[in-house]
């Protein structure tokens, strides 16, 4: 991997490395990064692998080289505590966040860097994040009496100053977008000639989701939010604030409601009806939004912040009249909404929390290339487009379902060295390699594909419940160490339930996904095996990567369905359409490396160590039975598969052995 990357930065190009878990892929590419002698930035996909890279992989490689480097980790403004904002909390808040606060207060003024991710029960105090963070709008900048002592601040100080710089893909494109608002001068990421884009088959949707335009509720909250603090500070009794503010968190609620009616799914169109309902209420909100930036402009001598919060306000207008007039060309539009808040249910917020908060109105193109063209040429110079950064690498555990990785550099614009790719035309090419796993897979697993299955077009509750009666003698056999990644929310829901049912009485517990965070569902797995009860862990999409539950931990895993894109997702529904209308066929292109990749990210979750061992169970016939599933399963590891009578006898085998990561 090193050659590999050397020899591609030699000669000017960029690089991907498809480099399996346990191949060290860490190591080598801060080894070749360190060859450079420059300051280098390394994005993750995640927090959690940022963490990972500062804390330990970076040190340990350094002590091991013995080489001396300032190496800084950045994450959004949003990860900090905001010290004005906890000031004005701690005046504001009262009753139910009294000992919540005390508890960020008590932390702020011990703690170094001022991550909210060091208090561990945070995800507890949703409701108390929005009043002690502050988003790039809401800070006061140099008009904060804490501007000195600021977390945000000290960090990017410390960023600037780095030689190794560990940043998350979020912030890299929030940087793009920063750049082409406001001129590439206000940049706030210091950015380098060696760029190293690590998780990386995660850019293309994080990309698209910065890079796209529109306007989330949570937003529109944080603005009414932060307009309340403001005017009781600075012009109390010059207008009705509180009904003003009202009037707009009410007409979004019903605006909300009736957007979501009206997109509809992306295979069942909203009817006319349900459009003009929308349209009333978006001119319901535009006009009570009006009146309350109005009554801003009209006090906004009163302080700095004040005006800044109308122009603020009159930004959001604008995002709504854009909403109004329809998608533009070669763009799709769709409502953010996460899975838990269904059509129905959207303008209850308050029963919905912060994931209501989250909704909003996306506007985007197709694929990440095109938003990263729609920029200026010189913003795009700082991407791997322009000429810019001297040295891309982009590696993950799974980029492509080809030697070329094909699919990975299409979406992002690049032209891998493969004739398939041709139309790329003078895309900058990319060189590519894939290595191989060094786990003996075929030592260490076998697929089992259940006989008997209602098929995939059954409703969620049929196909958990037969799912669920199956697993059943197998969970109890092997004393839990299982976890099943479900491709939907309800067969989550139902096959959780189903479990529960049938596993009462014994020492085996079921978790669900959304139930606790992530971090402590896994932990809760990782002990279970010195513990007396057993653990099945079943979830969505939040658990098909960045799981690594070595040993005992996880020796069954279970995939309820082939994980093809949603038929309802608008995005997904506007690359088909425009590929077919491309004349090109959509499935070969665009539906099977897609699908392949997550299957892959999926099955990758079993064996994460040498020793380990254990059995991948995909409850979808298709594999056998469509012409399809060939390609799906050459996509995979080898995998020796295991007929359904010989399943018991292998899971007592491994019941019975200890394994240890
Ligand atoms: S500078 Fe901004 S983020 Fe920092 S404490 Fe002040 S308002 Fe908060």
């Amino acid at each position: 991997m090193i050659a590999a990357i050397e020899a591609a930065w030699g000669q000017g190009q960029r690089v991907a490395i498809e480099a399996p878990t346990g191949t060290g892929k860490t190591y080598a590419y801060l080894i070749a990064a360190l060859a450079r002698q420059e300051r280098f930035v390394v994005s993750t996909a995640t927090r959690a692998l940022q963490d990972q890279l500062v804390d330990r992989d970076i040190p340990a490689l350094l002590a091991h080289q013995g080489l001396q480097r300032k190496v800084a980790v950045l994450k959004g403004r949003e990860n900090y505590v905001c010290l004005h904002g906890l000031e004005q909390a701690r005046s504001k808040l009262q009753g139910q966040h009294a000992g919540a606060l005390a508890q960020v207060e008590r932390w702020a003024q011990s703690t170094q860097g001022g991550d909210l991710s060091e208090l561990d029960d945070i995800s507890h105090l949703p409701s108390l994040v929005p009043h002690i963070t502050a988003s790039h709008d809401e800070c006061l900048g140099q008009r904060c009496n804490h501007f000195e002592r600021c977390f945000s601040n000290q960090a990017r100080s410390r960023a600037a100053q780095a030689d190794i710089l560990v940043i998350n893909h979020h912030l890299f494109f929030s940087e793009l977008r920063h750049r082409q608002m406001l001129g590439v001068g206000h940049g706030f990421v210091p950015l380098a000639q060696t760029m190293v884009m690590d998780e990386a088959h995660q850019l293309q949707a994080i990309g698209l989701k910065v890079l796209a335009k529109g306007l989330n509720v949570g937003d529109m909250r944080d603005y009414l939010q932060t307009v309340e603090r403001e005017t009781s500070l600075h012009a109390r009794g010059f207008a009705p604030w509180q009904a003003l503010q009202q009037k707009v968190q009410q007409a979004m609620a019903q605006w909300m409601e009736a957007e979501q009616q009206a997109l509809g799914p992306a295979d069942a169109p909203a009817d006319a009806a349900a459009r003009a309902t929308s349209r009333q209420a978006l001119i319901h909100l535009h006009n009570a939004l009006s009146a309350l930036v109005a009554a801003l402009q009209g006090v906004a001598g009163s302080a700095a912040v004040v005006a800044q919060l109308a122009g603020q306000g009159d930004v959001m207008l604008q995002a709504l009249r854009q909403w109004a007039q329809g998608a533009g060309k070669d763009l799709v539009r769709w409502w953010d909404s996460p899975g838990v808040v269904r059509a129905g249910q959207a303008g209850d917020l308050q029963a919905y929390g912060r994931y209501a908060w989250r909704q909003g109105f996306r506007e985007s193109p197709l694929w990440l290339w095109q938003a990263l063209q729609a920029l200026s040429p010189q913003v795009q110079a700082s991407s791997w487009l322009g000429q810019g950064v001297q040295r891309w690498l982009f590696t993950s555990a799974t980029l492509g379902d080809d030697e070329a990785l094909t699919w990975f550099a299409q979406g992002l614009g690049l032209r891998s060295d493969s004739s398939a790719n041709s139309e790329a035309g003078d895309a900058p090419l990319l060189a590519s390699l894939r290595l191989r796993s060094h786990f003996d897979w075929a030592q260490q697993a076998r697929l089992v594909v259940p006989q008997g299955m209602p098929g995939t077009d059954a409703p969620a509750a049929e196909r958990a419940q037969a799912l669920a009666q199956w697993l059943l003698p197998h969970l109890k056999t092997l004393g839990g160490r299982c976890m099943v990644l479900c491709t939907s929310t309800a067969a989550m829901e139902a096959l959780a339930q189903a479990l529960r049912l049938g596993l009462q009485g014994q020492a085996i517990r079921v978790l669900q996904q959304g139930e606790q965070p992530k971090r402590r569902l896994l932990q809760a797995m990782r002990t279970a095996p010195s513990g007396k009860t057993g653990r099945v862990l079943v979830g969505t999409l939040g658990l098909w990567e960045g799981v690594d539950l070595p040993g005992e931990a996880l020796q069954l895993l279970v995939i309820d369905k082939l994980p093809f894109p949603p038929r309802h997702d608008v995005l997904h529904a506007a690359r088909v359409q425009a590929l077919r209308a491309a004349g090109r066929d959509a499935f070969e292109r665009y539906v099977l490396p897609q699908t392949a990749m997550q299957l892959r990210q999926g099955v990758g979750r079993l064996i994460r160590s040498a020793s380990d061992q254990g059995v991948v169970v995909i409850a979808d016939e298709r594999l056998h039975s469509r012409s399809y599933g060939a390609a799906l399963l050459a996509a995979l590891p080898p995998l020796p598969s295991l007929d359904d009578e010989a399943l018991p006898a292998f899971l007592q085998s491994l019941a019975e052995k200890e394994i240890r990561p």
